[in-house]
């Protein structure tokens, strides 16, 4: 046995065993009923725990050792508290104690352990091994395909990627270029990223970009259905090989780099205001966002539950999504462009076709059960009881009305999944919250009343990229498996059909 595995084995070992110590402090402190959410820190910390042994952090066994001298403080505290006070209020105060000690080590314990898991991503591999970066990677959706595309020269250390050519004009009415993300891969290296974004239905017109710059005869990471379906079209044009990613993986991948890395990624947004407005959440090594409901709502829904950095379950999903909604717009307003679809919704005015409980119980009266006058009872009710004969309903109304039902109905589900699995963190993502801030305001309003004013909506800024931003950070996934491209080859520069 190496010595570094000795040292892994024992750091493995004083975790393990600090982690029973502690539970069992627990135990002997509170025998019987404990808060919940004691019971969530313990579980949560034995969880960093496990991740510390993992990876072998000497600075988490003394903020372990830290933990451990807190409670035996609480525990003298036990004895010199007034002796006179109920024993219920001598309870309470140490327990309140020992929940404040564990959630500022658990955040610090946290930090620590991001940093560290930051660190062991795939690409990160190839930083270190002074490899050139790959120049893309691909998140291949039902409705749309996104692409994230290195940018030479963006950091401050000219970090070298794939041979191809940046400066080409590309230009197709499929293609959207949404501006670019910094992308910090180590404390000192930040590469910045260009994000496009294609019809699926056109993704001819991705592999024409890629072939316009010169991209061909590389590996590319790619996440989404489209990452198996297309992998023969993109080997036979182009000669680029699709390694296909996991797409919860990726997803969640990205997601976690940008709340961890990024300072104006997550955002509240608070509407009801005079002045609307985003209020970014910063958890860059600062608190930890775990456990959060991921929502991410693309052409269907899936709705996952996030422990740690490679640690999440999928509980849920909806096939009511972007797709849905999108297809139902096209339906009703014979308008087939998404942008211009939004901004029809912007002119639109819900009260002309939903039924609001006023108009079933008539103004005033509504108070008195305890409703407001403007709620909506029935989405499209107004519709549904119209004389057709004399009423016309029109497409700016009944596309609002449309957004109002999907948020509604979506925060609604993310609402009762969280209080099930008592989850305070609900992130939405997903290309249907893109750039609006109808969808932000209906989100947060129906989280907030249906959870009783506990909850709030935050939002990701780069909504529909995460997925293309995990496929890229995972890059060297299939180098692990020992499936690599050789260096000669990644560098070689390519051109179609060579
Ligand atoms: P997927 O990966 O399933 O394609 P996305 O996260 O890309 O999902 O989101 C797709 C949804 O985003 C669409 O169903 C639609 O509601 C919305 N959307 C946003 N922008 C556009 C656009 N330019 N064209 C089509 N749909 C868009």
């Amino acid at each position: 046995m190496t010595g570094r595995s000795l040292e892994l084995m024992y750091q493995f070992l004083i975790c393990t065993s600090s982690a029973f110590v502690a539970v069992a402090m627990f135990h002997v402190v509170f025998p019987k009923k404990r808060k919940p959410e004691i019971e969530d820190e313990e579980c949560q910390f034995s969880s960093f725990v496990k991740t510390a042994a993992k990876h072998g952090k000497s600075t988490v066994i003394s903020t372990v050792n830290e933990l451990l001298d807190a409670i035996s403080k609480a525990m003298d505290t036990q004895h010199t508290v007034n002796m006179n006070s109920k024993p219920k209020l001598r309870n309470d105060m140490i327990v309140d104690q020992i929940d404040l000690e564990i959630s500022r080590l658990s955040d610090r314990l946290f930090t620590i352990l991001s940093e560290a898991t930051i660190e062991s991503l795939p690409l990160l591999q190839l930083v270190k091994k002074g490899r050139r970066l790959p120049c893309c990677a691909l998140d291949i959706g039902g409705t749309l395909t996104k692409l994230v595309l290195f940018k030479p020269g963006g950091g401050e250390r000219d970090l070298k990627c794939e041979t191809y050519d940046p400066d080409r004009e590309f230009c197709s009415d499929a293609d959207h270029d949404s501006g670019s993300i910094p992308v910090r891969l180590t404390s000192t290296d930040v590469i910045h990223l260009k994000l496009y974004s294609f019809e699926t239905k056109k993704i001819h017109t991705v592999v024409e970009f890629l072939k316009a710059r010169g991209i061909c005869n590389v590996r590319i990471s790619a996440s989404g259905g489209g990452g198996h379906k297309f992998q023969e079209l993109f080997q036979r044009e182009i000669g680029v090989k699709l390694s296909s990613i996991d797409e919860m993986r990726s997803v969640i991948t990205g997601v976690n780099h940008r709340l961890l890395t990024g300072s104006q990624e997550a955002f509240h947004y608070r509407w009801g205001l005079d002045a609307e407005r985003k209020a970014y959440v910063s958890f860059a090594g600062k608190k930890s966002p775990f456990p959060y409901l991921l929502v991410n709502i693309g052409s269907g829904v899936s709705i996952i539950r996030v422990d740690q950095m490679d640690s999440y379950r999928r509980l849920s999903g909806s096939c009511l999504g972007g797709g849905s909604f999108f297809g139902l717009c096209k339906l009703l307003t014979g308008k087939y462009k998404f942008d211009e679809i939004v901004e029809m919704s912007r002119r639109g005015n819900i009260n002309n076709v939903d039924l609001l409980v006023s108009d079933i119980y008539g103004q005033g009266f509504v108070k008195d059960i305890g409703l407001s006058d403007d709620l909506i009872a029935s989405s499209f009710g107004k519709v549904a009881v119209a004389d057709h004969s004399s009423e016309t309903f029109c497409p700016e109304d009944m596309v609002r009305s449309l957004i109002f039902m999907f948020s509604n109905n979506l925060s609604q589900i993310a609402c009762l999944i969280a209080e099930r699995e008592r989850i305070e963190n609900i992130i939405f993502s997903g290309g249907f919250i893109r750039n609006n801030a109808y969808v932000w305001s209906k989100i947060s309003f129906g989280l907030d009343f249906w959870s009783g004013s506990r909850l709030q909506a935050l939002f990701m800024e780069h909504e529909g990229f995460l997925g293309a931003l995990g496929a890229y950070l995972l890059h060297d996934k299939h180098e692990e498996e020992g499936e690599g491209l050789s260096a000669a080859s990644e560098e070689a520069p390519a051109s179609p059909g060579s």
